[in-house]
């Protein structure tokens, strides 16, 4: 039975008000939500699993701002981490220590990366690991794959995932086509169109560039036996094969995608989790490739606040925690468990919907296929029923995110009852919107 509407008055003013100054009211496009129901919440506050909108309304949050949050909200070992840095000063334009700490972590632990380098969003992680692929190979054009997202940069937005299918643009307007010209986009999983682009594009290809997995136009999970086929085909050809790992990273595990796939890719990117929820992003690779960016190599890039110490400081004590044996085992199994009891209500109501899961990342599906690999398998029409969905889970008490192409996340701060009371939730939701 379709729920009573939750009050979204103050929201409902914020957003009017924040129309003056923002556009669409937004500082970031789907935050407006404009693919489902109503004003979109304004957020007061945040607390493990549980978020509070302007309004006093509580959710049980399964967005965690788009993956970063995997300890929760307000986590007190970051929070302390944060708050003894402030003291100290906000930002020097220097080195510190902090930055070795972070990167000893990350090093220590992930046999992928030798070297990195810290940047201040995924955006520029990955922008500047084009860059470095370009330079690096003396070669300009890139292959992306049809709904994989890599950040808002010029040759990466082009057939990129959530945002832009959301608002029915397959480009963004403002990219010059000799830019979009330097980008070839292809579908995933077909061999044979990739092993087309080599042949018309022969030694003009910088790298290949997939999302670890991607999840930015639902959640498309890759055979191991296609990752392959990617690095040796870029290894056979003398490209490069970049793993952007800004939400596998450090949510499938320290090592993220690479070693869930056990490909070593020739960069990676990451983002969000890195950070604890600071803006924090990051590329990476053997230290040869690494050695051609600026001031020992030919590649520039820079950044005033890369680095930044409070940011430092909340991606050490983030990634301290998750360095802990059996963090992952245990997110990954309390997924599954959510997963399955949802799946088999499903199976019991013989809806025609699928969870699609992988680590602690799930992808509702109102498909009747058993798998979807690629963006083309999504039925844009089968998003009336997320849109339904998500207005009835947020009249139940649960956040998810506003757009049906975007996945779910499960933190270590959602509790047993805060599990079983999204599902009881989601269950009533789905019979809503069937
Ligand atoms: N790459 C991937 C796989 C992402 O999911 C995102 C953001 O969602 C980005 C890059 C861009 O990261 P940011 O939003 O921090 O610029």
């Amino acid at each position: 039975m379709k729920a009573q509407d939750i009050s979204r008055e103050k929201s409902a003013e914020l957003f009017e008000k924040a129309k003056k100054y923002f556009p669409g009211g937004v500082n970031s496009p789907v935050r407006a939500f404009k693919s489902v129901y109503g004003t979109p919440l304004f957020i007061e506050r945040g607390d493990k699993a549980h978020l509070w909108d302007a309004d006093g309304n509580e959710f049980i949050d399964f967005c965690c701002s788009w993956g970063p949050l995997i300890l929760g909200h307000n986590n007190p070992e970051i929070r302390e981490a944060v708050q003894a840095q402030l003291s100290k000063g906000l930002s020097f334009g220097a080195p510190t220590a902090l930055e070795n700490e972070l990167a000893e972590l990350i090093i220590s632990n992930n046999k992928y990366v030798e070297k990195i380098r810290f940047v201040s969003s995924g955006t520029e992680a990955v922008m500047s690991a084009i860059r470095l692929a370009r330079g690096y190979t003396k070669r300009d054009k890139i292959v992306k794959f049809e709904g994989c997202y890599h950040g808002h940069s010029d040759s990466l937005l082009v057939k990129a995932g959530s945002g832009l299918v959301t608002f029915g643009e397959t480009s963004s307007a403002g990219v010059p086509k000799a830019f979009a010209d330097e980008t070839i986009v292809i579908g995933l999983n077909d061999k044979a169109a990739l092993e087309q682009v080599f042949v018309d594009f022969k030694d003009q290809i910088a790298a290949v560039i997939i999302e670890g997995v991607p999840a930015n136009n639902g959640l498309l999970i890759q055979d191991k036996e296609y990752i392959q086929f990617l690095r040796d085909i870029t290894t056979a050809n003398g490209s490069l094969l970049i793993f952007d790992e800004v939400i596998t990273g450090f949510r499938l595990g320290f090592e993220g995608a690479a070693k869930y796939y056990d490909i070593q890719p020739d960069i990676l990117t990451y983002g969000k989790i890195i950070g604890g929820g600071m803006p924090v992003g990051a590329y990476g690779a053997s230290s040869e490739i690494m050695g051609h960016i600026s001031p020992d190599g030919g590649v520039y890039q820079a950044g005033t606040l890369s680095g930044n110490p409070v940011a430092m400081a909340a991606g050490i004590a983030a990634l301290s925690i998750l360095a802990q044996p059996g963090f992952y085992e245990k997110q990954e199994q309390t997924t599954l468990a959510f997963v399955e009891e949802i799946r088999a209500f499903i199976t019991e109501k013989n809806l025609e919907v699928k969870i699609f899961t992988i680590g602690s990342i799930f992808w509702f599906a109102f498909t009747s296929l058993e798998k979807i690999q690629s963006a083309d398998q999504i039925d844009p029409a089968s998003m009336e029923k997320y849109k339904i969905m998500h207005r009835e889970l947020l009249n139940r008490g649960i956040y998810f995110g506003p757009s049906g192409y975007e996945v779910g996340f499960i933190s270590s701060a959602h509790t047993a009852e805060d599990l079983q009371t999204a599902i009881a939730a989601i269950k009533e939701a789905l019979l809503v919107a069937f």
